[in-house]
């Protein structure tokens, strides 16, 4: 059984509390209450696990038709096949309980795939059975967990400290890994609290639009989520109990920001100086440096004139305060992407009005699930049933990962005027537009403002949040004329009108181009890293090395965003995998450093850059923050997470000076 299964059998605080009812073994010989606990769990996701324990491919067959692949992932099953299903797996899992049936083992091969494209609802590529094998295997160790060769000795670890800059999703991960493995590490996090963009941010609204039973450390799941998609204040909890479930929280030095890493060639180590909360500054050694310092974390006011002539209240969404009250004010809103999006719908129903301020729409999908709280049936499934959080975990990568990828593929024989880059694309159009048209009807006058001209996925995608009801309220207006500048009582627009205003509120998004900044990092022969990258063109060898700065690794580096739904968990779980295997080969070669051969990079770059070109996100006429200056596509990741799965899974000396 690995950790997070002992998780779920009630071991840690987390996973007993909650609506998680009694456990399997309370149930042995309760036939009712058995089938009852099922009654409220995802039918579809039962059926994988009956499957995998009967191998009853019939069944999977019989399934199949009733269950819809991306864009709008559902079920449809008769209730007969449900109940079937149901009765089948009550029986099979009170023998479970009674010790009379061991776990079935992990499907392979055909049969596997057989029952992923089930699961996905769609065919699926021989490619993901081995990463499902992986995520099916209970066993200790987890097999994502770096294990020693050859256990190096304990001095040998001591002279090896490694330093994590950023306690945040990313920082935590590395930490619990690092401690794993016996290494000495420090964090060092700017903010009193872990958390990264879960702590710094707390607008009205602000919440997560990837479930979280995907959106979560796979070693560490919650199965007590109170929603499929949670709210900041209980992500937030999520990420300081994994800080204090692991132990993390006594390396991190709170308050202290690094100002510079600089590596020396001649001790092999890097030197970083640290600013302390009082302004004090002193320096400490690493053998190597994690970056964990987030994408999405400065914020960036519009250059708009006359910004700081407003009388009234201005605030970023990422620089919320809490003693600003919007009750019956005169709100304008400049922004209305992910953070926009979450706030307007939040507040509208409390002021006075509410002007937002769209310079381009988003595309926007319903999820059934938005809103929805978990139930305590499925809640129990999820921590009790085996297998079955594996697989539900599965469903959600394919709905919001991997199965959207290939409306992403340019296909150069497609043509409609620009309006979409394939055929599903197309269809993921279709489905968007009607659903709009739906929730305005088919004569609004807000029908033109809001579809946007631009193809699906092209900016990042949004769940829909109430956003086209509160575009509709009496008190809310969708202001498409362009700004022409702020004066003390509020907002000009280009056409003349004066848009009078007791508060401004900037969803204005993130300077995510200036990666790595304000921090100074200097590597082999004093090469300055932002001089390498220049003022905004950051890459990196898997998104995580650059060559020239040895056992300098970055996590949700260059190109490793998502913005077609996807799960930063995900990719950060792959870095850090691949990072610790670096780090236990350059300590088991009796080694200083790794530093990632300067065509190797290139190399990937330039891959990088080639599929690029071929995606939605380098459309014609198109802006996004994914893109710097000169049109390059610096922030997102181009390949499938399977892809990036295979890619981090193993490190290939090969490719590194290894000194
Ligand atoms: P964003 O996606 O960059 O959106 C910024 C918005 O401000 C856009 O609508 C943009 O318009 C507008 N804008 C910027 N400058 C402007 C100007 N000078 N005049 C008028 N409008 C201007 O920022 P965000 O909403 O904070 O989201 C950033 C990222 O954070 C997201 O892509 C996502 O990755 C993440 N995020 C996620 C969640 C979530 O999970 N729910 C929530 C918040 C943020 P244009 O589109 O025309 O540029």
């Amino acid at each position: 059984m690995n950790k997070g299964d002992q998780a779920a059998e009630g071991t840690s605080a987390r996973a007993s509390g909650g609506a998680s009812g009694p456990g399997l073994a309370e149930l042995a010989g309760d036939h009712a209450q058995m089938r009852a606990a099922l009654d409220g769990a995802d039918a579809a996701t039962l059926l994988l696990v009956l499957v995998q324990f009967t191998g009853d491919h019939d069944l999977l067959g019989r399934a199949r038709p009733f269950i819809a692949g991306p864009m709008n992932y559902h079920e449809t099953m008769p209730e007969v096949l449900r109940a079937e299903i149901r009765d089948r797996l009550t029986a099979i899992l009170i023998e479970c309980a009674e010790g009379k049936r061991p776990l079935p083992p992990i499907p392979e091969g055909d049969a596997l795939r057989a029952m992923l494209s089930t699961a996905a609802g769609e065919d699926v590529s021989e490619d993901y059975t081995a990463m499902m094998r992986e995520d099916l295997d209970l066993a200790e160790p987890d097999p994502r967990d770096m294990v020693w060769h050859t256990l190096p000795a304990p001095a040998r670890l001591e002279q090896f400290p490694v330093v994590i800059i950023g306690g945040g999703m990313s920082g935590v991960c590395a930490a619990i890994r690092l401690k794993e493995a016996g290494l000495p590490f420090t964090v060092i996090e700017k903010n009193p609290a872990v958390g990264g963009s879960w702590y710094e941010n707390f607008y009205p609204g602000c919440g997560v639009d990837t479930p979280n039973h995907f959106y979560s450390y796979s070693f560490f799941p919650n199965h007590d989520w109170s929603h499929f998609f949670a709210k900041r204040d209980e992500l937030w909890t999520y990420f300081e109990d994994a800080a204090d479930h692991y132990g993390i929280r006594d390396h991190i030095q709170f308050g202290t920001e690094v100002i510079s890493a600089i590596w020396s060639d001649s001790d092999s180590d890097w030197t970083l100086t640290l600013r302390r909360a009082g302004g004090t500054e002193e320096q400490i050694k690493a053998k190597a440096v994690i970056s964990a310092v987030g994408v999405l974390n400065r914020p960036k006011l519009p250059d708009i004139a006359g910004r700081d002539s407003f009388a009234g209240k201005a605030l970023h969404t990422a620089q919320w305060d809490n003693d600003f009250d919007w009750r019956g004010k005169r709100v304008g809103m400049i922004g209305t992407g992910a953070s926009g999006q979450q706030v307007g719908p939040t507040i509208a129903p409390d002021v006075a009005s509410l002007t937002i301020f769209q310079r381009s729409p988003h595309w926007v999908v319903p999820n059934p699930n938005y809103f929805a709280e978990v139930s305590d049936g499925m809640k129990w499934a999820l921590a009790h049933i085996p297998f079955f959080a594996r697989w539900y975990r599965f469903q959600l990568f394919w709905a919001f990962a991997d199965g959207l990828h290939a409306s992403l593929k340019v296909d150069p024989n497609w043509d409609d005027g620009g309006k979409s880059i394939n055929a599903k694309n197309a269809r993921h159009r279709e489905y968007m537009v009607r659903y709009l048209r739906s929730k305005l009807g088919g004569n609004s006058p807000l029908l033109d403002k809001v579809t946007p001209t631009y193809p699906p996925y092209g900016k990042r995608i949004l769940i829909d949040n109430n956003w086209f009801e509160t575009l509709q309220r009496g008190n809310v207006d969708l202001e498409t004329g362009r700004i022409a500048r702020i004066v003390p009582e509020g907002i000009e627009t280009e056409d003349g009108r004066r848009i009078e205003l007791d508060a401004i509120i900037y969803a204005t998004g993130f300077q995510a181009s200036k990666v790595l900044a304000p921090m100074t990092i200097r590597g082999v022969g004093g090469k300055d890293l932002h001089d390498f990258w220049g003022p905004d063109d950051a890459t990196a060898y898997l998104g995580t090395m650059v060559p020239g700065f040895p056992n300098f690794f970055m996590l949700m580096g260059p190109n490793t965003g998502l913005a077609h739904g996807g799960n930063v968990i995900f990719i950060t779980e792959c870095q850090v995998r691949f990072i610790m295997a670096a780090l236990r080969t350059v300590i088991e070669q009796d080694a200083h450093s790794a530093d990632v051969r300067p065509e190797v990079h290139a190399a990937h770059v330039r891959e990088v850059d080639a599929l690029h070109a071929g995606m939605v996100w380098t459309h014609k006429g198109l802006t996004n923050w994914y893109r710097n200056d000169q049109g390059r596509v610096f922030a997102l990741l181009p390949y499938r997470l399977v892809d990036y799965w295979k890619m981090t899974r193993t490190f290939v000396p090969e490719e590194y000076t290894i000194a």
